[in-house]
């Protein structure tokens, strides 16, 4: 009875031992594959950039303007771009309800940590095509474009208090590495340029947290929770801060960013972001009014 409970916690050890080797294996298996997968994208990207010829970065339409969108899509942009939004969480408000400063029924309870919100649109294309495009390829000119008119909706927001400092949402460097760029880096650069404000790096991510897309708000919480600290401290001492990054669904990952700069001494954080994902029924009625 001894001999054959004994041999059972053995051959459950060996099961785990065995069934813990594999699904690590699986895992590994999946970041190698991942990461070649990405490489190899990107050398088909840089590849069709040289052999093909500029198309716009929503559409694939070969009427391309300068700023890398064809001349629909980008009177599409502008349209999500003239949409009103919630100042607290960005999330579309129709053409017949008042814009509050306090909220729309939408925000957070709490509300987030930022002071306000800054977006260009909502999660729809042209706008996500351009995102997407992002992640992958560098594209100065729709890079400079978005800038161009984030920096344009901050001054419009913010005409009493104008930003000390730009930062970019962080992202680990084993994520950098996969991916080749951190466009919201690149974002940020160009928001500062466009503000004449110093781009900082008071902003750094201490943990690699797995992706968002698929959890729920009160798992982004947890999942976001300590993922970054703030460095510098002196030059963020009573700064209003503008923090950039490209997409916030339900601005977990800003309000833990904006805990960081808070408590490193930031006075007043600012979220700008080029996109606000949200279902489409709350934008999609408005636009088709336009
Ligand atoms: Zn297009
Ligand atoms: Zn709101």
């Amino acid at each position: 009875m001894e001999t054959a409970g004994l041999d059972e916690v053995e051959a459950g050890f060996l099961a785990r031992r065995w069934w813990g080797a594999y699904t690590c294996g699986v895992i590994m298996s999946a970041n190698v594959a991942s990461t070649v997968w990405t490489a190899v994208r990107q050398c088909l990207a840089g590849l069709a950039d040289l052999l093909l010829p500029n198309l716009c970065a929503a559409c694939d339409a070969a009427d391309v303007s300068d700023a890398g969108l064809c001349s629909q899509c980008n009177v599409d942009l502008l349209s999500l771009v003239s949409l009103a939004y919630c100042p607290r969480c960005g999330a579309t408000v129709g053409p017949n309800i008042p814009v509050r400063e306090g909220g729309c029924w939408a925000c957070p309870n709490p509300l987030p940590r930022f002071a306000e919100v800054i977006r260009l649109g909502p999660y729809a294309r042209p706008i996500r095509s351009v995102v997407q495009a992002l992640k992958y390829r560098r594209q100065e000119a729709m890079v400079a474009r978005l800038g161009e008119l984030l920096s344009q909706g901050v001054q419009a927001k913010c005409p009493d208090r104008p930003p000390d400092v730009v930062v970019s949402v962080p992202m680990h460097w084993r994520r950098r590495l996969i991916r080749g760029c951190d466009h919201a880096r690149l974002l940020a650069l160009a928001v500062a340029g466009n503000l004449s404000v110093p781009l900082g790096r008071e902003l750094v991510r201490v943990r690699n947290t797995p992706p968002q897309v698929h959890l729920p708000r009160t798992r982004r919480i947890e999942n976001m929770r300590g993922a970054f600290a703030a460095v510098d401290k002196q030059s963020l001492a009573g700064a209003h801060v503008l923090l950039v990054d490209d997409v916030t669904t339900t601005g977990a990952t800003a309000n833990e960013a904006t805990r960081a700069l808070l408590a490193g001494g930031a006075d007043r954080v600012t979220l700008a972001v080029v996109a606000k994902a949200e279902p489409p029924r709350a934008y999609s009625q408005h636009l088709s009014q336009e």
